[in-house]
């Protein structure tokens, strides 16, 4: 596990932390660092606020510029008019059955 020179826990190290990356023995060494320590802790903190930020700027700003998923309001909307635009080929198809 990467320490900063001063001692503490570098960003990458606090990333894996809160990602539950680290393995058992960095997990309990983190822990008992960030315990003891208010500035990894702040770290931390700010970490997970950055991360937190990230989140609702994709969910609001990108999320907003997407397609919509297949199956939404618009999706059911287009499938319903090709149904309708179907039933004359349908009824073209039956008509033909009484002809013969
Ligand atoms: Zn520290």
């Amino acid at each position: 596990m990467r320490h900063q020179a001063s001692g503490h826990l570098d960003d990458g190290v606090l990333l894996r932390y809160l990602d539950g990356e680290l393995t058992g023995r960095e997990m309990r060494r983190a822990r008992a660092h960030l315990e003891a320590c208010w500035q990894c802790r702040c770290a931390r903190e700010a970490l997970e606020s950055t991360v937190a930020d990230c989140i609702e700027y994709r969910r609001k700003v990108l999320a907003a510029g997407l397609p919509e998923p297949p199956g939404g309001p618009t999706s059911r909307i287009l499938q319903r008019e090709r149904g309708r635009n179907a039933l004359p080929m349908r009824g073209i198809s039956l008509c033909n059955k009484k002809l013969r």
